[in-house]
C-alpha cells in the first residue's frame, strides 16, 4: 500500500518510510551496544507493533528471540482506561531474561504501564521499552521508555502498523487522516 492507494483519506505524511528506517537503524545500533553479549527477548505487542518489530529486528546484529503478546485495553473508542485483558500471552518464560517490549506508540501510557508491571512480576532480569512513536500525554505517566523513535504531536496517526478501524496498518509511512474520514 502506498500514498496513491489512500488518496484523499490522507491528510499528510508525518514520517516517511526513509525517516522511519533511518531512525530505526540508530535505535538498533544503540540496542546492539546496550545488550552486547547478553541474552535478549523482544516482545512485540500485537497488532500495532508488527512493522516496528519486523524492521527493528532486521536492523539488529544481535541474535534476539522474538515473542508476541496481544492485549486489549478497555475504554471508549479513542482513550485507553488502563484496564487491560490478555488476549494472547507470551510463549516464553521470562525468568532471568532481558526483555525489550516493542511498541508502536505510547499515548496515555496506561497500556504500557500495566504491561510493564505484568512482565516485571514474571521474574525477568530486566524489562525495557522501545517505542517507535510517543505522544505528549505520555509525559504524564512515570514510564521510562528507553528507546523512542519520534516524539510526535497530539494527533491521531495511521500507518506503519497503526490502524483506523483496522485499516491503513500496511501503509509504509506514518500519516494523519483527513477529517472527512472520521465524519463518515
Ligand atoms: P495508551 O494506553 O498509551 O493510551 O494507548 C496505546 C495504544 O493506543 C497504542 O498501542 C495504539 O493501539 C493506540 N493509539 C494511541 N494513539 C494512537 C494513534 O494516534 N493512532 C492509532 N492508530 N492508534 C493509537
Ligand atoms: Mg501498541
Ligand atoms: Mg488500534
Amino acid at each position: 500500500m502506498d500514498q496513491s492507494d489512500i488518496g484523499s483519506d490522507l491528510e499528510s505524511v508525518l514520517l516517511s518510510e526513509e525517516q522511519l528506517s533511518t531512525r530505526l537503524a540508530e535505535m538498533a545500533a544503540q540496542i546492539d551496544a546496550d545488550y552486547a553479549g547478553e541474552d535478549l527477548l523482544l516482545v512485540g505487542v500485537l497488532k500495532g507493533a508488527v512493522m516496528v518489530m519486523a524492521d527493528l529486528a532486521r536492523q539488529l546484529h544481535h541474535p534476539v528471540e522474538m515473542d508476541w503478546m496481544a492485549v486489549s485495553s478497555y475504554g471508549s473508542g479513542t482513550k485507553s482506561s488502563g484496564v487491560v485483558r490478555i488476549l494472547k500471552d507470551l510463549d516464553a518464560d521470562l525468568t532471568g531474561r532481558n526483555v525489550l517490549i516493542v511498541e508502536d506508540i505510547v499515548d496515555s501510557g496506561l497500556t504500557l504501564s500495566w504491561l510493564l508491571a505484568n512482565l516485571r512480576s514474571r521474574g525477568p532480569k530486566s524489562v525495557e521499552v522501545a517505542a517507535m512513536l510517543r505522544k505528549p500525554e505520555a509525559n504524564k505517566v512515570e514510564i521510562d521508555v528507553r528507546y523512542v523513535g519520534f516524539d510526535i504531536p497530539n494527533e491521531f496517526v495511521i500507518g506503519y502498523g497503526l490502524d483506523y478501524a483496522e485499516k491503513y496498518r500496511n501503509l509504509p509511512f506514518v500519516g494523519t487522516l483527513a477529517p472527512h474520514v472520521y465524519a463518515e
